[in-house]
């Protein structure tokens, strides 16, 4: 079931998602060479509880007998990484690597969802290009993101940017619906049709995150029962924000 948000719940969401966003913020400024993944952490935790927030991946449970619920603030997933990594004091970032940094804070009974891929000291040209395609495919996808447009147009837009560029996007995770849930319905993923799926209603709260692979699309799960790597071992990265359909633009929710 697609919930429609009323003005009150979106701004419920604005708060959410604007704290999310200032996590993010946080990290950006303080990010270099020599701090590990549980740094960052540590960081967004701090900036998400003093603006009143939780961290909402915490204890996120995994579905999965014997696996650990998700123990981080934040999802750190560096270079081959893909989505869920887990943040560790062991993880120490160098330069040249690239890092995506997935939070979500929860606030009022609300959830702001957003990803960025960080760059980490000088990173060479070619992971740059992945991470500037991956934020555009975000913002191709969005044109469709309005009323009189369909879900598969966004999921299309997104696929043929990123693939037209070489690169290839992951298949079995997705972005989603976002509101009282982290994950609510529609799956959102970021390959399609255009002209199919659902048609896109002002209130609509969306999580829209492309996930983009260097190399061929292939993903494996880490033996830790989170982490989703390349099977080839390319880099990845992976942008994503929160956003409202509205009757004209769709309005960012977790960018200022
Ligand atoms: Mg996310």
């Amino acid at each position: 079931m697609i919930t429609i948000k009323s003005e009150k719940e979106i701004e419920l969401m604005r708060e959410a998602c604007r704290i999310a966003n200032l996590a993010q913020k946080a990290i950006e400024a303080e990010i270099r060479p020599g701090m590990t993944t549980l740094d960052l952490d540590r960081i967004a935790e701090k900036a998400m509880r003093d603006n009143g927030a939780i961290p909402a991946e915490k204890g996120y449970p995994s579905g999965i007998k014997g696996v650990m619920d998700f123990p981080g603030s934040i999802c750190a997933s560096v270079n081959d990484e893909v989505i869920h990594g887990i943040p560790s004091k062991r993880t120490i970032l160098k330069d040249g690597d690239i890092v995506s940094v997935d939070l979500v804070a929860y606030k009022n009974g609300f959830n702001g969802d957003c990803c960025r891929t960080y760059l980490v000291g000088n990173v060479d040209s070619e992971k740059r290009r992945l991470v500037e395609v991956t934020k555009q495919a975000f913002f191709e996808g969005i044109k469709y993101a309005k009323k009189g447009y369909r879900l598969g147009d966004i999921c299309h837009a997104i696929g043929e940017y990123v693939e037209s560029n070489g690169y290839s996007v992951v298949r079995e995770f997705q972005g989603h619906g976002i509101g009282r849930e982290m994950h609510e319905d529609p799956g959102i993923p970021n390959y399609g049709k255009a002209g199919h799926g659902i048609k896109l209603e002002p209130g609509m709260t969306l999580a829209i995150e492309p996930m983009v692979i260097m190399g061929k699309r292939n993903i494996l799960q880490l033996d830790d029962g989170w982490t989703i790597v390349s099977e080839d071992g390319s880099p990845a990265a992976h942008y994503e924000n929160t956003i409202l359909i509205t009757e004209k633009e769709p309005e960012i929710l977790t960018l200022e």
